[in-house]
Parts: C-alpha cells; structure tokens; sequence
C-alpha cells in the first residue's frame, strides 16, 4: 500500500491556521494595531469599510519595517519579538507568535507600505492569497501602512459566517476600545464608511475614559492604586452610586493587555457589595501589573484569559485595593449629627444627573479611641462627647450576660432599605428623643419618617470595625487575667486556635497551649469582662469557619467578623438615651454604617407616607 499521509501545501496550512487567528475583521484590526502599538507609534489611524469586509486600513508613525523585514514579515513565524524560547517568559510585547500577518495574507488581498525613519525611500508591498504580487520602492510617510482588501475572499465558508455588518461593527468596536484604553498616550482616530467614530487624542487615562465613553464619565471614577513586589493595580473605578442595571463597561488589563477574568471581576464586584443594589454593576478601568513570570505564558492571540499563579492573593489584594478606594475617595457616606440636621431633599428630575451628597469619612477615624487626642481635625466637639457616651455603652455591654445568638447570616450584600438612605442621608435631629423598641430596635424621628436602628446589627458592624483596626495593628491591648482560664477543644478547632493564634493576639487574646488540644487564657481584650470564654471560643470559632465557606472573607475580616458577632450577641442590657445616641454616633461614624459585615441592614427608614398608608380606610 502506498503512503497516505501528505504534507499541505503553506498556502493551505496558513489558511487553516489563518482561521484560529483571525475569525472576523475585529480580530484582524486587533492584530493590526497591537503591531503598530510594537513599533512605538504613537498616531494609529484605523480606516474601516463595510464593517472590515472591504476594507481595514491601520496606520501607524512606527519604527517602520527594511524592506527585507518587510518582506519576511508575512512569513509564518516571522517575528521580531522573540529569539529563543526563554523569552517566551517575558514578553511583554502585545504579539509574539509571529503569526498575524501571515495569517491576515492567507486569507485577504493585503498592500504595506512601510519606512523608516532612516531610510528616505519606503517599501510597497502587494500580496495575495499567501503569495507577494510586487514588491517596490516608494515615498511614503515614516511608519507603515497596511491596508487588508476582501477579507475571506477565499474562505466562502469563513465568509458566510461572518454575521450582519452591525453586529461586526460592534466586535471591531469592542476591540478598538480595548486597545485604546489601555493606550491613553497613544493617539486615535477610528473611521467608518467616512465618518469618524472616535477621535482620541493623547491624553490621561481618565480623559481616555471619559472621550470613549462620555462626559458624565468625569464624575463617576474614583482611582484605585496599589502597589507591592508582587503586583500592582491602578486605574478607576465607578462610584456606587453610578452602578447600572446592565453590566457597563468592565475592563481588566494585564501588562496593558485586555483580559477577561471572571474570579477578579468577582473580587470588584464583592468590593461593593454592601454599597450597590442587587442586580446593578459597577464600572470598572483596572490595570495589573505584574511580573510576566507570574502568567502562563502559552496565550493564544485570540484567547483573552490570562492565568496567574496565585489567583487567590491576586484577588485579595485587588479585593482590598477596591475596598480601599471606596472608603478613601469619601465614597462612603458619614453623617454629621451637629450640623446638617435641616436636610432638604430636592426630588430627582428625569435624565438630570444629581451629584451624590457632599460626604465626609475620615479613614483613620477610630471611636473607641478614649485617650490622647488623635482624633482627625475635623472630628466636632459632639462627637467627642458621643464617643464618651459610646465608651460608657461598650464598658456596659462587657458585662452582661447570657448571650443571645443572632439569626444565620443572611446573605453578603442584601441591600433592602438602604436606597431611602443613601437617596436623602436623612437622620435624627440632636435633641430627638430615641425610644427603645423591645431591647432591639432604636427609633428615632427623622425628617422623611421614622428612623430604626436594629441595636445588635449596629454593635456588629462598629466592632467589626474596630476589630479591623486592631487586626492591621492598630492597638492590641490585652488585659491580664487574674486566674488563668482553661479552654479546651475538639482536635480540629485547637489546630484551627493555633493557625489563628496571631489575630487572637492582635484582639487581646493570649493563649498558652497546656495539652495538646487545651490551653490556658490568660489575657483577654479588655472591654471582654467574659466569664464564658469556653463558649465565647467556640462560637466564634463557628462562625469563622462557617464565613470561610458562605463569604470567603479575608482572614482578618472573618475573624473582626466572626468575634463582632459574638461580642455583639452578648449586649443584652436595655439601652438609656444617652447610650442610644452614641450608639447611633459610633455607627454612623463607621466606614459602612449600613450593613453588617454579614450583609445584614443596620438601619431603615420608615417614610411618613408610608405610615400614613397604613391608616388609610381600606377598600
Ligand atoms: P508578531 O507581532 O507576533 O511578532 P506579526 O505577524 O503580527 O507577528 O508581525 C510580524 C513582524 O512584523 C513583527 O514581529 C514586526 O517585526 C513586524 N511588523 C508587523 N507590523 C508592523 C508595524 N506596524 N510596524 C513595524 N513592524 C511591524
Ligand atoms: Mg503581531
């Protein structure tokens, strides 16, 4: 018998690869100005006709190309930006394979010109099918321009496939957009059919955001910036009150190239979680930089999926660093009790953008702090004597006993009620009496209605707080305990007490191990006056363990979590006026006043109208 197998003609092969490559203009342009992006220019014109079916025309002020590079540039594996393969670990080049190109070539009519800056005569090259027509010498500018003609025209299969001239014009697009994002100090311009699309001169990466996407876009970002060895982000972020119904624009660049992540989109989306309503995203322009090393380096040119090595730091750094611009951009809003008490709310006019109310945090703002003054200038005197107050109130909640479980976590970020809240930042005058509701709830008048604060969702989201501070290591006093007291657990839980034996500390625990699952404590926190610590341990040690799997909560929030639920269990003794108001101070001094850290609502509001509803005659 004789053989079977043959070799393909280049011609075929590329065509066959030509299609993993490039799959419809968009992927062509992609390619064309990531090339152009590689040559250093720093101008990229993009002509478009027909939704790329006619016509793709990139030009670029580029190194430009000999005309031997020029020439062997087509080739399959043709590529100036590796040499051997430990470059491979790298790159930091948008292309690399070599394969643009002579992928583009098999499949289109495709004319360059190209110069460089020392040569005084460029190159034209004319190409078909895989196959250079003429090659000759030419004037044009400093740079190169390739201009791609009925593309597919040999694939009918690859043609056909092609769907309608609108849907085309969105991938290219997406992929414009993507590009010219990530380029903020490269100059654009985009035409269709004649007409311009963008025109984007070079600018910042927040003008960039702003000329792609609208002006609106000015008051909506906030940056986020995060460095380490390890990785850094910077870029913006939307504010939460411009978070949208429909999945806005969400953009992740990697080495300033796009990438789609569903894990880290999840790490932005839990950063707001507490501070956007259900089924609304926020926007997102977020850069990573991070050593080439880190990534797998087997990217395919259409694949937008990057693989890191250690996903899960990534995404509690990128986590916090969301967090953080949240709460530092004055995002998050803190109610000033002796000023602002006549708030007007002005109704909101359809299609007017209304600027989020004027918001004051200060992020190193500590309530508990009692002793040397270090509290933020523009902490008022009232709140100083409200801190008192709340002193007075947390001194008492350490004594009580019988502690009272609280209901199962409801799930992270319900965001019922708030809206009323963050809509009118309505909230008690100074003088208003606050009535205890059944040692639950705190009721106060406000201007819309009536205002209730659950008593024990608010003592868990202050001491969280604080149990956050101390956590970072910001304080950890310990109070010495006069007769050690023995605790002892399951096996699984005192590994789990060793593993946490550091935040315990930073909390004001301080364990000594007596037996192999026993331990003796002798220093406690000291506003703990707990005479039930045994239990105390194991409730905590329940909930932190049950936040692991629901919340995959940081570690130090799963423990300022899971130890603020407990302590906050335990305050069962019936608050006095006073210990209301500072209450309400300490909450709303926080950096979320609203939820728990469990997602929970602290606060709602009732609306007069509302009330009033509820004595209207019944039809
Ligand atoms: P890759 O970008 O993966 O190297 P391509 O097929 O896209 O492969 O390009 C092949 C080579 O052609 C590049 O490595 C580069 O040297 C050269 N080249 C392509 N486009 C340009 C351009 N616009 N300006 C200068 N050189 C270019
Ligand atoms: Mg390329």
């Amino acid at each position: 018998m004789s053989d079977i197998i043959k070799l393909l003609p280049d011609a075929v092969a590329n065509q066959i690869a030509a299609g993993e490559v490039i799959q419809r203009p968009a992927s062509a342009i992609k390619e064309l100005v990531e090339n152009a992006i590689d040559a250093g220019a720093d101008n990229i014109r993009l002509i478009v006709k027909d939704a790329g079916r006619t016509l793709i025309q990139v030009i670029d002020n580029g190194s430009g190309m000999s005309d031997t590079d020029a020439r062997i540039s087509f080739e399959r594996h043709a590529t100036s930006k590796i040499s051997n393969a430990n470059d491979l670990f790298t790159i930091r080049t948008m292309g690399f394979r070599g394969e643009a190109l002579a992928s583009i070539c098999a499949i289109a009519h495709v004319e360059m010109k190209t110069r460089r800056e020392t040569d005084t005569l460029g190159t034209h090259i004319i190409n078909e099918g895989s196959a250079i027509k003429s090659q000759e010498l030419c004037a044009c500018e400093k740079g190169t321009s390739i201009a791609v003609k009925n593309l597919f025209f040999n694939v009918p299969a690859r043609r056909n496939f092609l769907k309608s001239d609108q849907v085309e014009l969105r991938h290219i697009n997406d992929e414009f957009l993507r590009v010219a994002l990530s380029h903020p100090d490269i100059a654009f311009t985009y035409f269709h059919n004649g007409s311009e699309m963008y025109h984007l001169p070079k600018s910042n990466l927040k003008k960039r955001i702003v000329a792609c996407f609208g002006n609106p876009y000015n008051d909506k970002l906030v940056s986020i910036e995060h460095v380490s060895d390890m990785v850094s982000f910077s870029g913006f972020i939307s504010k939460p009150e411009a978070a949208r119904k429909t999945r806005g624009e969400q953009f992740f660049f990697t080495n300033r190239r796009f990438m789609k992540h569903n894990y880290l989109n999840h790490a932005v989306f839990n950063a707001y979680d507490e501070l956007i309503k259900k089924d609304t995203f926020p926007s997102f322009f977020i850069f990573i930089e991070i050593d080439p090393e880190q990534i797998d380096v087997n990217i395919h040119p259409t694949k937008t999926e990057i693989k890191f090595q250690d996903e899960r730091l990534i995404y509690s750094f990128l986590n916090a660093t969301v967090k953080k611009a949240l709460g530092m951009h004055n995002v998050l809003p803190s109610l000033d009790f002796t000023t602002d008490t006549n708030f007007d709310v002005t109704p909101r006019q359809g299609g007017v953008y209304v600027p989020p109310p004027e918001m004051k945090i200060s992020p190193n703002f500590n309530p508990f702090d009692t002793g040397r003054d270090t509290s933020p200038k523009h902490t008022l005197p009232n709140e100083r004597s409200n801190k008192d107050n709340w002193q007075k109130l947390y001194d008492e909640l350490a004594r009580t006993a019988d502690p009272v479980l609280p209901d199962e976590p409801s799930s992270f970020g319900n965001s019922n009620s708030v809206t009323s809240l963050f809509e009118t930042n309505d909230r008690p005058g100074d003088d208003v009496k606050m009535l205890l509701l059944h040692n639950r709830f705190v009721a106060a008048q406000v201007k819309s209605g009536m205002m209730l604060v659950d008593k024990q969702a608010a003592l868990e989201r202050i001491l969280f707080e604080k149990y956050l501070l101390m956590l970072d290591g910001k304080g950890n006093a310990s109070q010495q305990l006069l007769f050690p007291h023995s605790v002892e657990f399951s096996p699984a839980d005192a590994e789990l007490i060793t593993e946490l034996n550091e935040e315990l500390r930073s909390l004001g625990f301080e364990l000594l191990p007596t037996g192999s699952n026993s331990f003796d404590v002798i220093g406690t926190p000291p506003d703990l006056q707990d005479d039930k610590l045994q239990h105390t341990f194991e409730k905590m040690l329940e909930n932190f363990k049950s936040n692991r799997i629901s919340l995959k909560l940081g570690r130090n929030e799963n423990m300022a979590a899971a130890f603020s639920r407990q302590v906050a269990a335990k305050q069962t003794k019936p608050l006095v006026q006073e210990e209301m108001n500072g209450l309400i101070d300490s909450l709303f001094a926080c950096e979320n006043p609203y939820y728990t850290p469990y997602g929970k609502s602290t606060v709602c509001i009732i609306k007069t109208d509302d009330i009033e509803n509820l004595f209207k005659l019944q039809q």
